[in-house]
């Protein structure tokens, strides 16, 4: 029997499992962590926020059908069958509403499990997957290198397999970057890194926004030439940290139950860079570390807007609250560590938005930084027969439905070549 290894147990690993389960091939799971919850921190920890879209999630084409399946497939999972539930820019008002002040409105519909429920729903996926007796979960097993040698792939821990499916996310750079090193054929492309802020606001300032569609996703071309974006929006939701390690950003999230006063969003530039730049995910990190430097270790940066686009520390709030925790941030100037470019790009996406939707550009609105979404290199999965790339980590998606639809049709292409 064909022995394959699938190394982290996040979003892709699932949707490969689930593909392949049932087949005749011995399947074994590396996981980094010591348990399923305790793994790495992402959307299939935290917020689970699922969406269908042929817009956003990846660089791949994936059909509907497929990722609204894999939606009932989670959903299927949970105690209560219950979500939240949206769409964006269904509503033709307000498509044009956007799209006449230069706005490029994405649609997607959305399904939010909650941080609460994502626990359970992860439990009852593995227990599922336990009872096939083909299926070896192995937790605490980081692995740092893996070596393709003839006919087989060894791994840093020794074992040998046919085939190994590398499914690391974000939080697997590290091993990404060896296996780089060792066979820089396989990247396609890396000059991209998404920089910005996760920014905070009353409710009632985008009350109407959310409950027409629950996340509002635009792009914006802003006056500096560079594509702004707004990402994970969350309403009645939370200001949370980030430790990657070596550097603290910001995130949010909400939960199913328990919520705030307060709607947060990331208001994130991209930046493409040209040769001989090759380093994004360097790029990315020292303006992170530089935040934090300004912060202090593990903290982040809180600003008010007008405090942040008048180049002026901020020493006091107003009338909105944090939900981020008082110990992990300062409040200070994020113009001292931020490129001016990436400034002016932030603020004339909150000024064109306030055109349509008065009050984001309040001046004691809450800025935090630094945010900062690394795109995975590029990676060719032609390249080699057993040594392959799912998920964020293959640079080809960014979403929960994107990295399990990719495990999914990698177990597809697995199971058609047998
Ligand atoms: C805080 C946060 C919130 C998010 N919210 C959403 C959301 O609401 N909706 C959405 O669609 N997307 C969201 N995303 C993005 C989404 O989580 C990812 O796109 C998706 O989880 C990618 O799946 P993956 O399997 O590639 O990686 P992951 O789900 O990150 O899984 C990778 C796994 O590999 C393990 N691992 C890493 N390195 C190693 C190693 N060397 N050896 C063994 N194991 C290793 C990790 O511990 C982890 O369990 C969010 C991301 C973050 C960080």
């Amino acid at each position: 029997m064909q022995k394959i290894a699938i190394i982290g147990f996040g979003a892709a690993a699932i949707g490969f499992i689930e593909r392949i389960k049932n087949e005749n091939l011995e399947i074994h799971v590396f996981e980094k962590s010591k348990d399923i919850y305790s793994s790495s921190i992402s959307g299939i920890r935290a917020d689970g926020k699922l969406f269908v879209s042929t817009e956003m999630g990846g660089d791949m084409y994936i059909n509907t059908e497929l990722q609204k399946k894999l939606v009932d497939y989670y959903i299927s999972h949970t105690d209560s069958n219950t979500v939240e539930t949206g769409n964006s820019f269904t509503n033709e008002e307000y498509y044009k509403q956007f799209y006449a002040k230069g706005f490029q409105p994405i649609t997607a519909d959305f399904y939010h499990i909650g941080t609460d429920q994502l626990k359970d729903v992860l439990y009852s996926i593995f227990e599922d997957f336990k009872k096939h007796k083909n299926v070896h979960f192995h937790f605490n097993q980081e692995i740092t290198k893996i070596e393709r040698k003839k006919d087989l792939v060894v791994l840093s821990n020794g074992e040998k397999f046919d085939k190994v499916v590398v499914a690391v996310g974000r939080s697997g750079h590290k091993l990404v970057k060896q296996i780089i090193s060792d066979y820089p054929e396989i990247v396609t492309d890396n000059t991209q890194v998404d920089l910005g802020i996760r920014y905070e606001v009353p409710n009632h300032v985008v009350d109407e926004l959310n409950k027409e569609m629950y996340e509002f996703k635009i792009r914006y071309k802003s006056k500096t030439g560079y594509m702004v974006r707004t990402f994970c929006n969350n309403p009645s939701g939370y200001v949370v940290t980030e430790n990657y390690g070596d550097f603290t950003t910001v995130n949010g999230h909400a939960k199913l139950r328990d919520k705030s006063k307060n709607t947060n969003f990331a208001i994130l530039v991209t930046v493409k860079l040209t040769q001989p730049f090759n380093d994004p995910i360097g790029y990315g990190s020292y303006i992170a570390k530089m935040s934090n430097l300004l912060a202090g270790e593990g903290k982040v940066i809180l600003q008010t807007y007008s405090r942040f686009k008048n180049s002026k520390r901020s020493k006091n709030l107003y009338r909105v609250f944090p939900t981020l925790e008082e110990d992990k941030f300062i409040l200070g100037d994020v113009n001292l560590a931020f490129p001016r470019r990436i400034m002016e790009s932030i603020i004339d996406f909150i000024e064109k938005l306030d055109e349509i939707v008065p009050g984001v550009a309040n001046p004691d609105n809450l800025v935090y930084a630094p945010e900062i979404k690394f795109y995975s290199n590029a990676l060719d999965n032609e390249k080699y027969n057993n040594l392959k790339f799912v998920g964020d980590c293959s640079g080809a998606t960014r979403s929960i439905i994107y990295a399990t639809a990719h495990g999914w049709l990698m177990a597809e292409e697995i199971i058609e070549n047998k």
